[in-house]
């Protein structure tokens, strides 16, 4: 098949709801992809964040072909070893109590609302169930996780979204300025993704921690971007000094299988109890698999070569040392680059990847999120593809 037949395929069959690059994909190796037409491209984009292990990792595919193998799917009324052993992985590596998995980082945020009100019913009956969530924040695109989303744009034709969610900027006043007899919880990403590669800062993330803990609000930290190595920890949380009582996981922890789910601590472990939550293919023994070649190939050293690629990568960025772009922010393999125009960050991403180079955008900002094994050579070759573009 020829791009052309695929692109007309597409826009016969499929919904209209993404705006694609005029590009197709077929298979890669490592951080590199190959059009059907053999056209090759460096990828900065992991797949939004979810490609962690990159392309034709042996490990992640003999885990997927040996338990597709055994058993697919059975559902959660029977035990299975892979998602256990996961949770069991998640618990002891995070300092958390117990695990739910769901499919996807919106089912994932969604269980962490049901536990942040439920908690509120249980120890204070009806009426504590306002969520405060940041401006520019981005929780996903269900019904509640849209009205979650700090961000009016999400806000429009799908009424009536749910009620209880107020929004405030990423400072602790502006945060104290909505809080109430109504409120349960605080719900944040640590670096905003999709709302523009924004990371809160480290004293401001410890202040709201001790607010929570005074108000008794439960801290819900959104790991669907951060989260499973991307920032150079485990969790993103374990690099701010906090351990929040609910965390959201999904984008990396299967390597490119659908999986999400939440951790909670202690205090939160029991909330959700037997028919107050589920989800059919929450635990998928392949997804599961998948998840624990993941976190088994996310030992210390690998984690501390994410930081050491991070800064590798902000260097070489900042060396081009284009007018055109700016700082360069983030943590570990999640990177943000002010774009200073003329050209926006939309038309210059069009432009790399037109010249082989995946990458995304968030805000105002270019955004990198390459598979967590990229090379020293991938990485390379990225960063001569967006010098020649700049400079071309
Ligand atoms: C991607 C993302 C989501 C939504 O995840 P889906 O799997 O698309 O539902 C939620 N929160 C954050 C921070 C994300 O980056």
């Amino acid at each position: 098949m020829t791009f052309a037949e695929l692109k007309a395929l597409d826009e016969t069959y499929v919904m209209h709801t993404y705006g694609r690059f005029p590009v197709d994909i077929d298979h890669g190796q490592g951080a590199t992809l190959y059009s059907l037409s053999g056209r090759k491209y460096i990828d900065f984009t992991s797949g939004i964040g979810v490609n962690s292990l990159g392309y034709g990792n042996p490990k992640w595919m003999a885990a997927i072909t040996e338990q597709i193998g055994k058993l697919g799917h059975i559902s959660n009324l029977f035990y299975t070893q892979p998602g256990t052993l996961l949770a069991q992985q998640l618990c002891t590596r995070s300092g958390m109590d117990k695990v739910f998995f769901g499919n996807s980082g919106a089912e994932a945020n969604e269980a962490m609302i049901k536990v942040a009100r439920k908690y509120s019913f249980d120890k204070y009956g009806k009426g504590r169930s306002t969520i405060l969530t940041l401006n520019r924040s981005f929780h996903g695109r269900t019904i509640t996780t849209l009205t979650a989303t700090g961000q009016e744009s999400y806000h429009n034709y799908f009424f009536p979204f749910n009620e209880a969610f107020r929004y405030a900027d990423p400072t602790l006043e502006s945060i104290q300025a909505q809080a109430g007899d109504d409120v349960c919880a605080v719900m944040v990403e640590l670096i905003q993704g999709e709302g523009g590669l924004r990371p809160l800062e480290v004293s401001m993330v410890q202040s709201l921690a001790a607010l929570c803990r005074e108000k008794d609000w439960l801290l819900l930290v959104d790991e669907v971007q951060t989260g499973i190595g991307r920032t150079g920890s485990l969790f993103a949380f374990q690099q701010f000094g906090i351990q929040p009582d609910v965390v959201s996981f999904a984008k990396g922890i299967a390597g490119g299988l659908p999986l999400g789910g939440i951790l909670t601590n202690e205090k939160c472990a029991g909330v959700l109890t037997p028919g107050t939550h589920g989800s059919t293919f929450g635990a998928n023994p392949v997804s599961t698999a998948a998840g624990l070649a993941v976190l088994e190939t996310m030992d210390q050293p690998f984690l501390d070569q994410v930081r050491e690629k991070g800064a590798y990568l902000r260097a070489g960025i900042q060396a081009i040392g284009s007018p055109e772009l700016g700082d360069v922010v983030g943590l570990g393999l999640m990177l943000g680059i002010d774009v200073k125009g003329p050209r926006t960050n939309k038309e210059l991403a069009a432009l790399l990847i037109d010249h082989g180079l995946l990458c995304l955008t968030a805000g105002d900002r270019l955004r990198l999120l390459p598979p967590l094994v990229i090379t020293k050579e991938e990485m390379d070759e990225g960063l001569a593809i967006l010098k020649q573009t700049l400079m071309g």
